[in-house]
């Protein structure tokens, strides 16, 4: 399927690798202007210097999901530059290493729900009234299928992935009877850095690439979807 999206504005978290860093590339290349945040900024100017060989268009973010109160600021710059924002593909995310909930220590605890899950909360808050503001705002949530199931050793992942879901239904429904749509990815197992730390044994070769599980995301941030607060799995959407 083609996409149009010229004159669409889509903010990507966590572009600097894996999944978001593919899914701008695409977006990109479907004619949006994008901006990217991550906190490495030498590989979101790397993904800059691609988006413009390719004809597009990105907007470079340094943005830590920690840091909350950058998060309105961040929407307060768009909402200067732009007025509205047509896309938002919640995915920046952090596994963080497998332990079992009685070993886990606070750190790890606290960075994951705080990545995964608070940070999620403060962007679509700061980002809702941007998204209304567009004439088709289009929400990507990234989950998991850690979400689901019995996952041991999976905990504050599993836990926070389950909240966003959560979270994402919450939101679709407060928006029920807006222009807004909001969907659920699970973009399923893809060869990328966070992938590796939980299968160190796998081999990448065998899995989707990134750019395997884009058209997914392009699909739910194109004004045509009209799916809202569903849960889809990139497999299922692109028979992979
Ligand atoms: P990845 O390769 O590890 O990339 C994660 C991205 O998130 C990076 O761009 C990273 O950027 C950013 N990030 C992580 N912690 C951050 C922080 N504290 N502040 C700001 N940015 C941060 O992961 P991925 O596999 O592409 O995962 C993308 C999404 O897909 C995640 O939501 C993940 O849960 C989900 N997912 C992946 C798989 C899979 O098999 N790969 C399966 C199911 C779901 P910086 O390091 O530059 O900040």
């Amino acid at each position: 399927m083609t996409h149009d999206f010229q004159n669409r504005i889509i903010l990507i978290t966590g572009a600097s690798r894996g999944i978001g860093r593919a899914v701008a590339l695409a977006a990109a290349k479907a004619g949006a202007d994008l901006i990217i945040t991550g906190r490495t900024i030498g590989a979101l100017e790397e993904l800059d210097d691609e988006i413009k060989l390719a004809g597009g268009k990105a907007t470079i973010v340094e943005l830590d999901m920690h840091d909350y109160a950058a998060i309105p600021r961040l929407a307060a710059a768009i909402n200067g530059r732009w007025g509205k924002l047509d896309g938002f593909v919640a995915n920046a995310a952090t596994l963080n290493p497998l332990t079992p909930l009685s070993h886990l220590d606070d750190s790890i605890w606290n960075d994951t729900i705080a990545v995964n899950l608070t940070a999620q909360w403060h962007l679509i808050k700061a980002m809702e009234p941007l998204l209304l503001a567009a004439s088709a705002g289009r929400a990507v949530l990234v989950s998991s299928g850690a979400a689901e199931g019995i996952r041991p050793f999976w905990g504050p992942y599993a836990i926070s992935k389950a909240g966003l879901e959560a979270m994402a239904r919450v939101w679709a429904g407060e928006t029920e009877k807006t222009n807004l749509r909001i969907n659920i990815l699970n973009p399923g197992g893809t060869a990328t850095g966070m992938r590796a730390l939980a299968f160190p044994g796998e081999n990448p070769d065998t899995l989707p690439q990134p750019a395997d599980v884009a058209p997914a995301f392009l699909t739910l941030l194109d004004p045509a979807c009209i799916d809202h607060g569903q849960r889809f799995d990139a497999r299922d959407m692109l028979n992979l």
